[in-house]
């Protein structure tokens, strides 16, 4: 183990003993994401367990579509986990592995279980299969077609593969036990007659294998040592078992099941996410509101963050509920160490200082980072025109110096890396809106403290009203109104946050801004943390996604 500060979790202890012990010489894991949808926050947890797994004991983990169900699987899909993975951080060496890959080895055990006497070709039809299969308190009925000669059953099989027998009308079942208190192993369907056309093998299966068949086969033909799923797998466990040992397969895997990620105010299942989509509920997969990888990369949040926050996370037998704050405080921490910082004015008011020459401009210089000297300082172009934010303004002068840190008249602030200013003169239109402040500069006061007597209320953002740039932004908020958005009554749709975006436009940023590209990462000084959106950002005009605000 490289990594020796982190607390072991009971899989690495597992892995530990079984290298110890010399029962694998080298570790390999997989990530067996289906692609019927985006990943989610819940994903990058078992990405980042599998994927760090591998690292931490110096061996491989593959990347592996579990591609069995063409209904809902789609080459798009598999495209953006493939981003995904990689902008996480992780390599799986080589190609991506897929199911459908193995689909011949698959059929071809198949056939030695019937072969074996250990699948049966049945007939019943959905309905009759629910009403023999039993339930938690009651044992099943063996199928009729339980005992059929072994080489009918093989005839049939092969009639199922190339199509000639409808849809519904017969599967392949493994003949295990009608009477476990397991209902997994009371004789489960290994292939269904399916006659859809898959995203890679085309039309050449009418039949496809159950999850159960092809999961841990799978497993075996990569050589996978620890197959580490989540906990509600834990059931098939016997039936994955049950096929590791009754089929000569090249190599004998085994199974793991931790604990989920589940994290309040945020939906982590691909179907109602799909949902979402499907309703126009948000703007795509990778809408900045979503959970999806994609999503928060589209939104700000780093990949370091997502690794961090996934490491912070225990690896546990039991499900627990997450609070979203503990994945905020990594995305908060990455940025504001990283993020260049940078002025911008959400809501502008202009001022004028009177005393400062019309024609007059001077390039102040601000840090990019307050302490990392890396990242390159700034140039803040200093006019007689400036833009503030209107809240930082107050009429009432009667608010006390430690209530509001900011402007009221006759008073000073300073402005951020620039000179201390105080406020002479409102202007306000015929409806009484304040339009404009008038004010004064002090001179020979940038980076230096003012003379005495003059004593600033506070420190606050500003941009040059005549040399700055217009931005949009888009200011996000928690998707659900509620920390269990699909718990209780009703639909989860139900709870959706109807102010979860709020649009920000003619923004004031400055000047230095006009040069930043997509995805780039920024702390607005006072505001929060923003990012470049590459789908509504344009050559006129930039379009921010708010990250975070800052805490
Ligand atoms: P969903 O319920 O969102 O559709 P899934 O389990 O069906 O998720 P898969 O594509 O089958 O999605 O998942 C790939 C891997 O990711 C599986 O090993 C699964 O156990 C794991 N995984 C899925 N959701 C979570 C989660 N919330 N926390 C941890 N691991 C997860
Ligand atoms: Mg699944």
């Amino acid at each position: 183990m490289t990594d020796i500060e982190k607390p072991t979790n009971f899989i690495q202890q597992v892995i530990t003993a079984d290298l110890e012990a010399g029962r694998i010489k080298e570790v390999v894991t997989r990530f067996p994401p289906e692609p019927n949808g985006y990943l989610h926050i819940g994903h990058a947890k078992s990405i980042c367990l599998n994927f760090g797994l591998a690292e931490q004991f110096g061996g491989t983990c593959n990347l592996r579509f579990d591609d069995t169900n063409p209904d809902k699987e789609d080459d798009e899909y598999v495209q953006a986990i493939i981003e995904d993975v990689r902008w996480l951080g992780f390599d799986w060496g080589g190609e991506p592995r897929f199911a459908s890959d193995y689909f011949g080895q698959l059929y071809t055990w198949a056939q030695q279980l019937v072969t074996d006497g250990k699948a049966y070709i049945c007939e019943l039809n959905a309905e009759q299969m629910r009403e023999y299969r039993g339930t938690l308190t009651e044992v099943g009925k063996n199928s009729p077609f339980r005992e059929r000669p072994a080489a009918e059953s093989l005839e049939l099989l092969e009639q199922m593969k190339i199509g000639a027998i409808d849809e519904g009308t017969m599967t392949l079942r493994a003949k295990i036990d009608m009477n476990s208190p397991n209902i997994n192993m009371r004789d489960p369907v290994i292939y269904r007659i399916k006659k859809v056309p898959h995203h890679r093998t085309g039309d050449e299966w009418n039949i496809y294998p159950a999850y159960d068949f092809a999961h841990g086969q799978e497993d075996a033909i990569e050589g996978v040592t620890h197959s580490v799923c989540t906990l509600e797998f834990a059931a098939n466990r016997p039936l994955y078992e049950w096929f590791t040992s009754n089929l000569p397969l090249p190599s004998i895997p085994r199974q793991y099941e931790f604990g989920r990620l589940n994290l309040n105010y945020t939906m982590t299942s691909k179907r109602k996410l799909k949902q979402l989509v499907d309703e126009g509920h948000v703007d795509g997969w990778n809408d900045p509101r979503m959970p999806t990888i994609s999503g928060l990369r589209r939104r700000g949040v780093t990949a370091a963050s997502v690794r961090e926050f996934c490491d912070s996370l225990a690896v546990a037998k039991t499900d627990g509920i997450v609070d979203v704050a503990q994945f905020e405080h990594f995305i908060r921490e990455d940025l504001n160490n990283n993020a260049n910082r940078a002025m911008c004015v959400l809501n502008p008011l202009k001022i004028t200082l009177n005393n400062y020459p019309e024609d007059q401009q001077e390039m102040l210089v601000a840090p990019g980072h307050p302490n990392r000297d890396d990242l390159p300082a700034r140039e803040l172009p200093f006019t007689r025109e400036l833009y503030i934010d209107r809240n930082d303004f107050n009429e009432d002068t009667t608010l006390s110096r430690k209530k509001f840190k900011r402007l009221v008249i006759g008073e000073y602030v300073r402005l951020r890396s620039g000179y201390v200013i105080r406020a002479d003169e409102v202007i306000k239109d015929a409806a009484g809106e304040i339009v404009e402040l008038i004010c004064s500069y002090i001179p020979g006061t940038v980076g230096q403290d003012p003379p005495e007597g003059v004593r600033p209320r506070g420190v606050i953002h500003w941009v040059s009203a005549t040399n700055s740039i217009d931005c949009d932004l888009y200011l996000y908020e928690k998707l659900f109104t509620v920390a269990a958005p699909d718990a209780g009554e009703g639909s989860f749709i139900d709870h959706l946050n109807p102010d979860s975006l709020q649009v920000v436009k003619q923004c004031k940023a400055e000047l230095g801004l006009a040069a930043a590209t997509a995805g780039q990462h920024f702390q607005f000084e006072r505001e929060g943390y923003y990012c470049v959106d590459a789908k509504h950002s344009s050559a006129d005009k930039l379009v921010f996604n708010r990250t975070i605000a800052l805490r």
